[in-house]
């Protein structure tokens, strides 16, 4: 693949970057400090963000859309992790319009593509519950076919964007017997099937929403299953390779802002009469986080350059999600040591991006499924079913 941007995408790497730089850096961190950010909060970045291709870029044109090649996607996503994790959360998460396309019956499109479209639908995705977090397929969370409806019951956990949310992608059993073969999707609008969410607080990411939603009793209409009932699984799981390798995009995001705070720490601060960056030490730190923080860039490019071509990317996306994730926390650790004690202290981002790139190895499978699933690739032995 070509590793090289092009013209264009150069520009708007430039591009976004100052804005980001300008409209978004200087409130983060007291926006972080008030915990998840509320659901006219994140309409009103989207809005903003929009212009440059976010949130619905990669829809075609006619949705709306500029139909973003995958790369400019990696790039956009990249530079959001720098500058604000918690908000490149919230916009990866929210935009469901791509899979309403994809698979939503008619009648859902015509209703929440133009929502999408103005930048007004919060979407999120429902899998892990409390009894199943790596092992998806062992859900408890059923709809029950009842006259024209589905009857769902369950509860679902860790739900991204789950309390700001205004349709659910939920993954539930419809046919216990059939096993995987037997859960589907079915979109949860929370408007006219209205579900309770509680708020959960984490490490960090903490302006990005994570709850609890609790379905008792939650009745959908049919049409709202999404695809064929016996692949909401498979679809599930195909959906995951972008997913992985969108958070390796933010992780490098996250790590490159850790990098851009070291080394500009280490020109100014001065001790034993000199900058500490002229200490061949604090040389060698920098170096190793740049090396890392490439590693993961290249093998994020080239899972997004598999898309792009219209293959799958499972066991690249993982390397991509497992690398770019755990070295993250390595490199924005170095970015602390470098720091000093000001490192811990949050009047420094460097603490901030620690915390973040920290709680982004769980989501989406934790770093060792991800390396069971590149091992499963290579070795050809499944370690799980
Ligand atoms: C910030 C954040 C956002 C999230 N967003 C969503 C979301 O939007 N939607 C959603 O459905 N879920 C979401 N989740 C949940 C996430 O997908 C799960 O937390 C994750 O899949 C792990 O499940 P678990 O936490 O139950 O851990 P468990 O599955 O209980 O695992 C615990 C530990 O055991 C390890 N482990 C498990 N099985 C094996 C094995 N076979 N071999 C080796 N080690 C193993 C795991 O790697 C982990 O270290 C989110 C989580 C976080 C932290």
């Amino acid at each position: 693949m070509d590793f090289e941007l092009t013209e264009e995408q150069k520009m708007l790497k430039t591009n976004v970057r100052d804005f980001l730089e300008k409209e978004i850096v200087p409130i983060v961190d007291e926006h972080d400090r008030r915990g998840p950010m509320t659901r006219e909060e994140a309409v009103g970045f989207i809005k903003q963000l929009m212009p440059f291709g976010y949130y619905i870029g990669q829809l075609p044109e006619e949705y709306g859309g500029s139909s973003l090649d995958n790369k400019t996607y990696c790039i956009l996503m990249e530079e959001l992790g720098r500058a604000w994790a918690s908000l490149a959360g919230v916009i990866m998460i929210a935009a469901i319009g791509p899979d309403i396309l994809q698979m939503g019956p008619e009648e859902l499109k015509k209703k929440l593509l133009p929502r999408a479209m103005a930048g007004e639908l919060i979407g999120c995705g429902a899998i892990t519950e409390p009894n199943a977090g790596s092992d998806a397929a062992s859900i408890e969370t059923t709809a029950v076919a009842e006259g024209n409806k589905w009857v769902i019951n369950g509860t679902k956990t860790w739900i991204s964007n789950g309390s700001i949310a205004d349709v659910v992608m939920l993954l539930c059993v419809t046919d216990r017997s059939k096993g995987p073969l037997g859960i589907s999707r079915i979109l949860v609008e929370k408007e006219s099937s209205p579900f309770s969410a509680r708020e959960l607080h984490k490490l960090g990411l903490r302006a990005f929403p994570t709850s609890e939603l609790s379905f008792i009793d939650c009745r959908v209409p049919k049409e709202n299953l999404l695809g064929d009932p016996s692949l909401g699984y498979k679809q599930m799981m195909v959906g995951f390779e972008s997913a992985r390798a969108t958070l390796a995009a933010i992780s490098t995001g996250i790590a490159q802002a850790a990098i851009d705070a070291a080394i500009k720490y280490a020109q100014e601060r001065k001790q034993f009469g000199r900058p500490i960056g002229s200490f061949q030490m604090i040389q060698e730190m920098i170096v190793d986080m740049i090396a890392e923080t490439e590693a993961m860039r290249l093998l994020t490019y080239r899972a997004f350059d598999l898309i792009d071509k219209g293959e799958r990317c499972r066991w690249q996306s993982s390397l991509a999600k497992a690398y770019a994730t755990e070295m993250a926390v390595n490199v924005a650790s170095k970015a602390i040591q470098i720091h000093g004690a000001m490192g811990l202290s949050d009047d420094y981002p460097v603490e901030r991006y620690f915390r973040d790139a920290r709680t982004m190895t769980i989501p989406d499978g934790a770093t060792q499924i991800q390396k069971l699933v590149v091992g499963r690739e290579v070795i050809g032995i499944r370690a799980f079913v």
